[in-house]
């Protein structure tokens, strides 16, 4: 352990010191409370405090009460040093937030009792803390997994639920905007009867690469379905919200994957569906989805690989 000894009577202070180490332990002595408060905020793996009760500037029981208010992951165990049979002080100390005390003058027994305890009670913390740290990181990596589409890594519909929440609060709280883009590979059935469905996921993949690639940071994608993709552009209108879907089409079509079991172009393409969600004109979230599947459908009609904007004389998918 790494014990800190705070003791200003200098003949008690060295015998302390000298049988801690005696024990095996790290030391550090020093004369007064403020210096121990110094040094404990300065050394995060001090294990152990042995604390005089009277000493200048910080005394006992205010260093015991500071080092408990202090956040930190690994536990600091706390002895007090009393004179023989003073009880009242003992309570106060140990309502301090002290561990156990010592009685003055040192008996080198009761300090080697003392730093058994203490060594098994702040490895026994150590243990814990490390345990629910790696369950915290466990955690996070389930939360995200949880949301994640494992074959493109973009979010799922779990996440793509929960964003859509927050988004649709912003519009309702600050009167902002944003835009849906729906795309959907073109003739993807006929890909993988053509190429397989290992290469089907390989285009998936690299579809959901390029949308990432083009998507702006506050821009959230998601994977809608199968060969379905969603991106949200938060402050983005129909005529911005097009700019993009139709950047994004060109990416997609610039890949060049060849794909011989359509018409021309004989290149895997998107058909791109786009809808907005403005204070102006207000809808649930659901409302927004299925007004961009109309436009995506209107896309298909019109001959696939093309961007369709939402609009209200729209036919509705069959
Ligand atoms: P359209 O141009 O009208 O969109 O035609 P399409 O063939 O793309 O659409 P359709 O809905 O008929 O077929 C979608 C295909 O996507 C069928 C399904 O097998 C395939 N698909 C869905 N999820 C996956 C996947 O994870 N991997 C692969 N390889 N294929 C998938
Ligand atoms: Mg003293
Ligand atoms: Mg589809
Ligand atoms: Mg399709």
């Amino acid at each position: 352990m790494k014990v800190l000894i705070a003791e200003d009577d200098a003949v008690s202070r060295t015998i302390l010191r000298r049988a801690v180490e005696k024990f095996g332990h790290e030391c550090l002595a020093v004369e007064d409370g403020r210096k121990a408060w110094e040094i404990y905020q300065a050394s995060p793996d001090i294990d152990l405090v042995v604390s005089d009760w009277v000493m200048p500037e910080i005394d006992g029981p205010e260093l015991c009460r500071l080092i408990r208010e202090e956040e930190r992951g690994n536990y600091t165990y706390f002895i007090f040093l009393t004179a023989l049979g003073d009880k009242e002080h003992l309570q106060t100390g140990l309502a301090a937030g002290a561990d156990d005390y010592l009685s003055k003058p040192l008996d080198r027994n009761d300090l080697q009792i003392r730093l058994i305890s203490a060594d098994r009670v702040t490895s026994l913390h150590r243990k814990l803390a490390k345990q629910n740290s790696q369950l915290e990181e466990m955690n996070l990596r389930l939360f995200e997994q949880a949301r994640e589409d494992p074959l493109t890594c973009l979010g799922n519909r779990l996440r793509l639920h929960e964003d859509l929440q927050d988004l649709k609060g912003r519009v309702d709280r600050y009167g902002h905007s944003f835009s849906a883009v729906l795309c959907d590979v073109d003739f993807f059935k006929r890909y993988n009867d053509r190429y397989g469905h290992l290469a089907g996921d390989e285009v998936l993949r690299r579809v959901s690469e390029t949308i990432s690639s083009q998507r702006r940071s506050g821009d959230t994608a998601y994977r809608y379905g199968g060969e379905e993709f969603l991106v949200m552009l938060p402050e983005q209108n129909l005529e911005t919200a097009k700019i993009f879907a139709e950047r994004l089409r060109e990416a997609i079509e610039d890949l060049d994957i060849l794909h011989q079991a359509r018409e021309e172009p004989e290149v895997v393409t998107l058909s791109v569906g786009i809808a907005e969600l403005s204070p102006e004109n207000p809808k649930s979230a659901d409302t927004l989805l299925k007004e961009a599947d109309q436009a995506l459908y209107e896309a298909k009609k019109l001959g696939r690989n093309q961007t369709c904007a939402y609009t209200t004389n729209l036919t509705k998918p069959s």
